[in-house]
């Protein structure tokens, strides 16, 4: 399956969803995740802190995006937050598309797969050097892909 990654630089509030790369009907992705990751990736819900089977994960190797397999998050970057979901100072360059969300009367920063479109979670200024930040990421959000 090939699909070419656009590398055309656009602000953040011009992007629309229909313009991601791998764009599916509500149909189409309830068919294709199960009804926790739909809610998460498609209706930007968000696991119960501690319950998501990342947040403890400590191996070496490569976090993806459950919607659309896009390699999201190193685990050189993951750290230990004691938030409750699993934690990164960075995330691939171009991978991720932030975005303001003003949901639940709180400005946060929503992060999303720039493949798919799909919600990962939010990202704040309070994280660990060298980035000072901290991706908050839903656990179902990730699939995992162990170095070898
Ligand atoms: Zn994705």
């Amino acid at each position: 399956m090939a699909i070419k990654i656009s590398k055309t630089e656009q602000p953040l509030n011009q992007r629309k969803s229909s313009r991601f790369i791998k764009s599916l009907s509500n149909d189409e992705w309830k068919k294709k995740l199960n009804p926790q990751q739909y809610r998460v990736l498609r209706e930007k819900g968000t696991e119960i802190p501690f319950t998501g089977k990342y947040v403890n994960t400590k191996e070496d190797g490569t976090y993806l995006c459950t919607g659309c397999g896009a390699e999201l998050f190193s685990s050189n970057t993951k750290f230990d937050s004691h938030c409750g979901w699993p934690s990164f100072f960075a995330a691939f360059d171009d991978k991720v598309v932030l975005k303001e969300d003003s949901g639940f009367g709180m400005r946060r920063i929503e992060v999303i797969c720039k493949k798919c479109g799909g919600h990962l979670g939010h990202v704040f200024d309070d994280g660990p050097k060298p980035t000072g930040k901290r991706y908050c990421i839903n656990s179902v959000s990730l699939d995992f892909k162990k170095k070898k």
